[in-house]
């Protein structure tokens, strides 16, 4: 069994259609997404039904939950987007199509175990809104303490854009450092990141995503090129989106 590991797509559709087309390779049984499927990006219907198609079930980033209940915390920026994005979706009108997609939305979960993975969107400690940042591993003991308590043996998150693996060490080890696998083992929990598929913070603009080797009991970690500049050019010409959310993209971050 191998399954596909996908979050923080935010609305970008040519990068979720290139991961989906590498995916094609990499014999996968199944898809899930950690969330955030909307929020920054121009395409979110068109993000939402692709997921809706591909993945088994998808959790609520704070981005999803912005855009369809009340966006909390959020920059001008972000907040603006999150009006916008809930527009687009308003402007589908009462069709079939509109009300199977509400449905999905309104299923989006805040946490889901499957095997032994516990999945959420931020942290296990605060599901929708907590940030595990890779520095924390070196400065935030207590937090990384109380984080790893609540999980069992793994657990799979997002929210941060960074790609990675947090052991209860604890440490964190970039995709680079692993050489792009990391086998789990008895003696130490993981805590594993796919990073975005549509918005990578770590300096690399390549489309980030995971893969589950569930009887090989690793995880594989890849990066996909994808068009950067039609979303740039899309995101410049949608006055609600400002256009650093287009111009962060071809830099990564
Ligand atoms: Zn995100």
């Amino acid at each position: 069994m191998r399954t596909a590991i996908l979050s923080d797509v935010h609305a970008n559709l040519e990068a979720l259609t290139a991961v989906l087309e590498d995916l094609g390779q990499r014999n996968v049984d199944r898809f899930i997404c950690l969330g955030d499927i909307l929020g920054y990006g121009p395409d979110p219907v068109r993000c939402v039904d692709l997921i809706a198609e591909k993945c088994e079930w998808s959790l609520m980033g704070n981005h999803d939950f912005g855009a369809l209940y009340e966006p909390t915390n959020f920059n001008v920026a972000a907040e603006q987007a999150a009006y916008w994005t809930r527009a687009q979706f308003e402007a589908e009108g009462d069709s079939e199509e509109a009300r199977a997609r509400w449905e999905f939305l309104g299923r989006l979960r805040v946490r889901v175990q499957f095997d032994s993975f516990l999945c959420v969107h931020g942290t296990p400690r605060r599901p929708i809104n907590e940030y595990l940042f890779p520095e924390d591993a070196i400065n935030s003991p207590v937090k990384m303490q109380q984080i790893f308590d609540r999980v069992e043996r793994y657990a799979l998150v997002g929210h941060t854009h960074w790609p990675g693996v947090f052991t209860d060490e604890p440490d964190f080890y970039r995709p680079d450092d692993l050489d792009d696998n990391y086998t789990f083992n008895d003696h130490e929990k993981a805590i594993i990141n796919p990073g975005s598929v549509g918005q990578p913070r770590d300096s690399d603009p390549r489309a980030s995503y995971a893969v589950i080797d569930h009887d090989e009991g690793k995880v594989e970690f890849y990066r996909v090129e994808y068009d950067v500049d039609s979303v740039v050019s899309k995101i410049h010409a949608i006055p609600e989106l400002t256009d650093w959310l287009g111009d962060r993209l071809l830099e990564g971050r």
